[in-house]
């Protein structure tokens, strides 16, 4: 029997990329003391409210069929956040509710491009934007970031990669798997390229409440910028509700109504206990969101103290998010050999940062969602795989 086209185009590297993973979980499961660092699985609960306000509304009878693009209540709780942010004018007919803001950015993939578009895309790259771009068939320009500049994004590449048959930006700021936010001025000269060459711009933005150094900005607020610059969200990182799969595109209103016509047609809209726990969580935030905040940032800087004496590995320092890279080039072993030998040989999982684009090769991600005590311990394991495998130096 034969498929369609699109099973070839969503079958990509991306989905291989969490082979590591996967043997550490089949690990676990035998009952193995395997330290999981590669997924970005918040290990803090949801915070109680929240949980309340679900079982709340399903006791409540929330069991039928949703409003579709979202309930107006929860709509416009967000919205009043993108106002509060300063995007002017942002109203609940802007904002549709999706499962997370991995349904979001597949259905405005498929809502923005055709087969003759391309998407640029700086890399190493979320893994799953490869596949969720290639279902629509369009092509993905990628905008190598460097290693040498702690894979910060820059103006001049970014223009470089825009081709007259280029439809729109993809950016994700926090960053993942590097950290790295864009700054204030890297954002300006973007939305002046937006302009100049008529893109859209699609800002995944689900790390935005995790910023520990710098400022968060949402590109929507600057000047005559909200008329093309979609974004997607969700409350899986701010909020530890990755299994909710709770998300939104803030957009405008034209797109909402194809984005809509596609969840009709696809999920028939997100269910109505889950909104409700949506709408708690934005209306009251809970005071644990700031402490699990404070949490990862404090992992950081014990990461980056622990590997800051070694001669072989170095940590990317990031500003924000959960994830942290580190640079094992010195090893001599590409990232997969380093993280297979790690989970083999030190029960600790990381993931190669090379499955997130080959500007990563030689560096491995490590998630900050363990305690700090287990961190400490896995940075341990971490330089002894190095010292252990580590080819020696020519000149010795
Ligand atoms: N974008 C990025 C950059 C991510 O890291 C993730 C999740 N790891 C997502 C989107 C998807 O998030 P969600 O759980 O809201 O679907």
């Amino acid at each position: 029997m034969n498929y369609s086209r699109l099973t070839q185009r969503i079958a990509g590297e991306g989905s291989a990329a969490w082979d590591i993973h996967i043997q550490a979980l089949q690990r676990r499961a035998r009952g193995e003391d395997v330290t999981i660092l590669s997924v970005g699985d918040p290990d803090f609960d949801t915070p109680a409210p929240i949980v309340e306000s679900a079982v709340e509304s399903l006791r409540a009878g929330h069991t039928h069929y949703p409003d579709m693009q979202g309930k107006l209540a929860l709509r416009q709780a967000i919205a009043a956040q993108y106002r509060e942010l300063g995007v002017s004018d942002v109203v609940a007919e802007n904002v549709i509710v999706l499962h997370g803001a991995q349904c979001g950015l597949y259905a405005v993939a498929q809502c923005l491009l055709d087969p003759e578009d391309e998407v640029v895309v700086p890399e190493p790259t979320y893994v799953t934007y490869e596949a969720a771009i290639k279902a629509t068939g369009a092509r993905i320009s990628q905008v190598p970031l460097s290693p040498d500049d702690d894979f910060r994004l820059r103006l001049e590449a970014l223009e470089a990669a825009i081709t007259p048959r280029t439809k729109a930006l993809m950016l994700n700021s926090p960053h993942n798997p590097s950290g790295q936010i864009i700054d204030r001025a890297t954002w300006e000269g973007i939305a002046e390229l937006c302009h100049r060459h008529d893109l859209w711009l699609v800002s995944d933005e689900v790390y935005a409440d995790l910023v520990f150094d710098g400022e968060h900005l949402c590109p929507a607020t600057l000047p005559d910028m909200a008329k093309r610059t979609v974004v997607v969200n969700s409350l899986s990182k701010s909020h530890a509700m990755t299994g909710w799969r709770l998300g939104w595109v803030m957009a405008p209103h034209g797109l909402i109504g194809h984005l809509f016509n596609l969840s009709l047609c696809m999920l028939y809209g997100c269910p109505s206990f889950l909104q409700d726990a949506a709408l708690e969580a934005l209306r009251r935030p809970p005071a644990a969101l700031e402490e699990m905040k404070a949490a990862y940032r404090a992992r950081r800087d014990t990461v980056c103290r622990s590997l800051a004496d070694s001669s072989l590995v170095s940590a990317v320092c990031p500003a924000a998010g959960m994830f942290l890279l580190v640079d094992i080039r010195r090893t001599g072993l590409s990232a997969k050999a380093f993280s297979q030998a790690l989970l083999d040989d030190y029960d600790v999982s990381v993931l190669s940062a090379e499955a997130f684009g080959p500007s990563g090769a030689g560096f491995v991600r490590l998630s900050l969602t363990v305690d700090e005590a287990l961190l400490i311990e896995a940075c341990r394991r971490l330089l002894a795989c190095a010292e252990r495998y580590a080819r020696p130096s020519i000149d010795t």
